[in-house]
């Protein structure tokens, strides 16, 4: 699923190496090759699976909606 929340890439070993080499998410590795997604909105990288399950929570702003929170306001 592609997102404009998001910058889809290939891990390279520069990224690897300098930035991380787990998603920030769930902490599984990343290895050179696998596709990877940086999240703009929290500057971090994620990936597949954690992108996709966050792009099912996020409205058209990229925000991240939680259903749950809805009682801070009401
Ligand atoms: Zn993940």
């Amino acid at each position: 699923m592609s997102s404009p929340c998001f910058v889809t890439q290939e891990a390279t070993e520069e990224i690897l190496l300098r930035v991380t080499n787990v998603c920030a998410e769930c902490y599984d590795d990343i290895k050179e090759g696998d596709m990877i997604h940086y999240d703009m909105q929290n500057y971090r990288y994620l990936c597949q699976r954690c992108q996709e399950e966050l792009c099912e929570k996020m409205n058209d702003e990229c925000e991240i909606v939680e259903e749950e929170s809805a009682g801070l306001f009401g």
